[in-house]
């Protein structure tokens, strides 16, 4: 049995006094639920400020991106020692915007998954297709190439740290138009059908995959009671403690 998993995701949001509020209020609201993981992202100038709020508690510190280079002469890039050293668990990386607004290729995502991973964090890799790209048939295929090339360095004893999550670019930000259950079980069927080939039967079991794109309260449990959506990664109701844990007890 896969454990849920709820990440918060806060993109490029809150200021010093919001980040410190908001992780007191989820810490403080979050009370005994111990069924489900989760884990805050909050952007890379209030890590420090959310991992002293979340110190000793059962939320997971995440980061939203690095660099895949321990240090050097990289300006304005954060690396995988500085993410640990700040407490961080876990990293997002290839999420869409940094592949559809940044132009990260599935090559370099691969770099960031490779680095992060042989550092100990543990890796939340997003994969989604376009509208263009669904209505065109292509889902699978864009998932298949996604999960092939960004994994491609992945080896066999890193597996237990990575976590896959389904976001759908066109639902993303888009409450109106968040992907239904059935479309999301199907996807994350052939996910895990395309993690299977590349790393076999069991670590395709083991592993998690968690949908993200406008989930909120309203929408949450219908989409995690479905076959194979072992999580939600969740942007806009992350900004709030309430539909935040609101989601965790749906989960
Ligand atoms: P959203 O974002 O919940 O605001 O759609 C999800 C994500 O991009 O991780």
């Amino acid at each position: 049995m896969r454990d849920k998993f709820v990440i918060g995701n806060w993109k490029m949001h809150t200021t010093t006094a919001v980040a410190g509020l908001l992780a007191k209020a989820i810490r403080d609201g979050l009370g005994s639920e111990t069924r489900v993981r989760v884990a805050v992202c909050p952007p890379f100038p209030y890590l420090a400020l959310v991992g002293e709020v979340l110190k000793g508690t059962r939320i997971a510190l995440g980061a939203q991106n690095l660099y895949p280079e321990a240090e050097g002469a990289f300006t304005g890039e954060v690396s995988s020692t500085m993410l640990l050293d700040l407490g961080c668990r876990y990293v997002i990386l290839g999420h869409s915007e940094r592949r559809h607004k940044l132009g990260e290729s599935d090559a370099f995502i691969d770099q960031k998954v490779r680095v992060a991973l042989t550092a100990g964090l543990e890796v939340i890799l997003c994969v989604g297709e376009t509208l263009d790209q669904r209505n065109a048939n292509q889902t699978e295929a864009v998932l298949d190439r996604q999960i092939s090339l960004g994994l491609a360095g992945v080896t066999a004893e890193n597996l237990s740290r990575l976590s896959l999550a389904y976001e759908p670019v066109w639902a993303i930000g888009n409450f109106a138009h968040h992907a239904t259950p059935p479309q999301a079980e199907d996807a994350h069927r052939g996910i895990r059908r395309r993690f299977k080939q590349m790393f076999g039967e069991s670590a395709a079991q083991a592993l998690v995959i968690s949908y993200g794109g406008s989930v909120e309260p309203d929408n949450a449990a219908a989409l995690l009671s479905r076959p194979g959506v072992d999580g939600a990664l969740i942007g806009g109701a992350s900004l709030h403690a309430d539909p935040f844990l609101a989601i965790v007890r749906a989960a």
